[in-house]
């Protein structure tokens, strides 16, 4: 699977070189041009499924090497932004009746219906930054008072609950769990009434725990080709000129540019234990609606940690607020379904900024505004639109 010599410096962990970057840009470019030749399509238009690869697009200037004719659209991949305001709720109304609420430092700003963590904290609630669901349980053991960790990530951080769990918690810990599921999310996103996705990078972190083979159902049922990739700029550029091979050649296939960590069956024993713990359910994703089985919600056996058991949880008292003028104005949930850039907002850069967000997208740092914020987006020539 990575027999032509571009893939194989990429696999030999030569990630940085220019030299190498710059011949990658021109075989992209080159090959975007004979793709858009032979399909007629113009511009050729792929989704990454990660905010890390948008990150990483931005933070190294990569948008501004893409070739016009190829449109790389940012999917819903930042956790944080697609946790439903429902979601928020919950952990705010438990905050909020005294419960300690432990999680990401991200999660503290998403907006909820009528208030965010950091609103309930300023209001005397107790919410705590951990670092990892392990802190979240040191933090259980270091009180009596009944901690719920609000767990959020897809399933590379859902790994990492169920270990804990696994491994034994104090009585007074608990877990209120917005973990989601990528694969289910794209099979979304290509059904989407006139989509014009016609490939998806797929994020090789994920991709660790699930191997590549999960993709190959999906490819099959939609004719769609799938690159994983990893995070360095030659990662992405190479994934990018495969999955734009792939376009030209309407070859639907997954292939794995991110070999020396994915392989075809993934970590079998985290996944052992991702499925030990969690069943994936329905639910919303913020921007994206009802995912079939798109989150990850705690198995009937482990309902003596799953907050959502053990406490009455009174979220709908929020919905009675009607959300803030700006929040109404706020054009996440489009740039979540890669509708929109961060750009088309108003907001952007003026009402809306990383110090004072008013969509989630403005508060994770794997989230799209922020990130443009931070790094600028889009194409420089044509003054930041994508
Ligand atoms: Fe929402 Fe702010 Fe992004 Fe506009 S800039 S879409 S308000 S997060």
């Amino acid at each position: 699977m990575t027999a032509d010599p571009i893939d194989r410096e990429v696999s030999e962990l030569k990630f940085r070189e220019p030299e190498k970057g710059r011949a990658l840009a021109d075989a992209l470019a080159r090959t975007v041009r004979r793709a858009v030749e032979k399909t007629g399509r113009s511009p050729i238009a792929v989704m990454h499924v990660c905010g890390s690869h948008e990150q990483a697009i931005a933070k190294f200037g990569l948008r501004a090497a893409f070739p016009r004719e190829l449109d790389v659209i940012m999917g819903p991949g930042c956790p944080v932004c697609v946790t439903d305001l429902p979601e928020v709720d919950e952990a705010v109304a438990l905050a909020t009746d005294g419960v300690i609420v432990a999680t990401y430092g991200d999660m503290v700003r998403v907006p909820g219906t009528a208030m965010s963590l950091a609103d309930a904290r300023s209001e005397g609630a107790r919410v705590e930054v951990v670092y990892s669901a392990s802190h979240a349980v040191e933090l259980a053991r270091s009180t009596d008072k009944q901690v719920v960790f609000f767990a959020s990530g897809f399933e590379t951080t859902a790994v990492a609950t169920a270990a804990v769990l696994l491994k034994g918690t104090p009585p007074n810990f608990s877990v209120l769990s917005a973990h989601k599921y990528i694969p289910p999310v794209m099979e979304i996103v290509a059904e989407m009434p006139g989509t014009r996705v016609e490939g998806f990078l797929a994020a090789g972190h994920a991709a660790t725990i699930t191997g590549w083979g999960i993709f190959e159902s999906f490819v099959e049922r939609h004719g769609i080709p799938v690159v994983v990739a990893g995070f360095e700029p030659l990662d992405i550029l190479a994934g990018l000129l495969k999955l734009v091979e792939l376009i030209r050649d309407s070859t639907a296939r997954v292939e794995n540019m991110y070999p020396r960590c994915v392989t075809r069956e993934g970590n079998r024993r985290a996944q052992e234990q991702l499925w030990k713990v969690f069943r994936p359910t329905g639910g919303r994703w913020r921007g994206i609606a009802h995912v079939p089985n798109g989150n990850l919600r705690l198995r009937g056996e482990w309902s003596s940690v799953d907050a959502r058991q053990r406490f009455r949880i009174d979220a709908a008292r929020m919905w009675k607020h009607s959300p803030a003028a700006l929040v109404e104005r706020c054009l996440c949930v489009d740039i979540m379904a890669g509708i929109r850039s961060p750009t088309d907002c108003a907001l952007f850069a003026r009402e809306c900024s990383p110090d004072s967000p008013v969509g989630a997208c403005m508060v994770s740092t794997e989230g799209t505004c922020r990130i443009w914020s931070q790094y600028g987006g889009g194409y420089p020539d044509l003054g930041g639109s994508r």
